[in-house]
């Protein structure tokens, strides 16, 4: 995966993805990061990049020359196949683990992003193919959400997470939030591991987990706890069936003693 930024603060990106798991990637190749200076492209002899809105408001605009020709020069590099655009913007799609999924079949990615009041529309217009907010509310740059969809984009690429399986089953990827995990030791404060954890016994411990993933889904994110239920409706018929053989099980022990 290669992912290629326009910003006005390359520093920023180089620093925040050069640590940990991203640091790692970076450094095998599994993932390479090209984080482009628009005002390197600027054709002022000033270096200026912003400029005055149009009909009046409040700040500056970012303007369309050196957003252009930084995309241009990006856009040669990665050669003739298409590529996916994406501008942070609050008044974009609002970016979810599905997204990361389906981002993370490409082969490369430009991130777009804003400072000041934002950019000129008609170069959104021209190179723009995606638009995704991090959610509803307005930060000061798009760097920050661009390193936000790189991190959770580069998860989803095989070879990033040390055991794949990490990813498979982690909040979101069937719409259940994960299951509480403990590590040792086995009683900490006075609180103890619950004992099925403990137990070995591999099927109970899945059984468990899906329970506390529902219970919790259930009572944080109930509108996902619906969407998961209505895909799994057999569960609740096994579950039934399950705690039904364990009310006559118990019944028939206590008529036997
Ligand atoms: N005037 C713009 C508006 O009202 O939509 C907000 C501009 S914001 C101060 C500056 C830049 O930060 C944007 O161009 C965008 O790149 C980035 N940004 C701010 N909030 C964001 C969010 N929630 N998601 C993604 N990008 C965001």
């Amino acid at each position: 995966m290669n992912f290629h930024v326009l910003t006005l603060f390359p520093e920023m990106i180089i620093q925040g993805l050069n640590t940990s798991i991203m640091g790692r990637s970076l450094e095998m190749g599994t993932i390479t990061l090209n984080a482009v200076n628009i005002r390197d492209y600027t054709a002022n002899k000033h270096k200026k990049v912003d400029d005055y809105p149009y009909g009046g408001g409040a700040g500056m605009l970012m303007q369309a020359q050196p957003v252009y020709d930084a995309y241009l020069a990006v856009k040669d590099s990665i050669g003739e196949k298409p590529v996916r655009v994406i501008y942070l913007t609050p008044q974009g799609k609002t970016f979810c683990q599905d997204m990361a999924k389906e981002l993370a079949k490409e082969e490369d990615l430009v991130f777009l992003c804003g400072h000041y009041e934002g950019i000129d529309e008609r170069v959104l217009e021209e190179i723009v193919t995606d638009y995704v907010s991090i959610g509803d509310y307005v930060l000061t740059g798009g760097e920050l959400p661009a390193m936000v969809m790189m991190d959770a984009v580069a998860r989803m690429v095989p070879g990033v997470l040390g055991n794949q399986d990490s990813g498979e089953n982690e909040s979101f990827s069937n719409y259940l939030l994960e299951y509480p995990q403990y590590s040792r030791p086995e009683v900490w404060n006075g609180k103890k591991v619950p004992e099925i954890l403990l137990s070995g016994n591999h099927a109970k411990v899945e059984e468990w987990r899906l329970e506390k993933s529902l219970e919790k889904t259930k009572a944080v994110r109930p509108e996902l706890y619906e969407k998961w239920a209505e895909e799994n409706s057999e569960y609740f018929v096994k579950k039934a069936k399950r705690e039904e053989r364990q009310r006559k099980k118990l019944l028939k022990e206590k008529l036997l003693r």
